[in-house]
């Protein structure tokens, strides 16, 4: 699996005013903070599986626990693009 770049990685939390998008907690992003809850990780809204990329409007954030969630659970179950909260003002692409 191709590592998404730290910088790149970074531009998605900061764009997603890090906060899990799925349960709007606030993520951390810290070599302390691997295997916790609240930790930053980045969720693809269409799973590579499916065809989704590593584009930036395919990624989101996402907590430990709720990336861990959606992975227990079939493609679009619950977690499709349109259930994604959206902020004010902002246009999720
Ligand atoms: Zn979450």
């Amino acid at each position: 699996m191709p590592t998404i770049p730290r910088h790149k990685r970074l531009a998605i939390y900061k764009r997603d005013k890090w906060r899990c998008r799925y349960c709007r907690i606030p993520v951390r992003y810290s070599c302390k903070a691997i295997g916790m809850d609240d930790y930053a990780t980045l969720d693809h809204r269409m799973a590579k599986a499916q065809g989704g990329g590593s584009a930036y409007g395919n990624l989101v954030t996402a907590c430990a626990k709720c990336n861990g969630a959606k992975a227990a659970l079939s493609v679009g179950d619950a977690w499709d693009s349109g259930a994604l909260p959206v902020w004010p003002g902002e246009t999720l692409v």
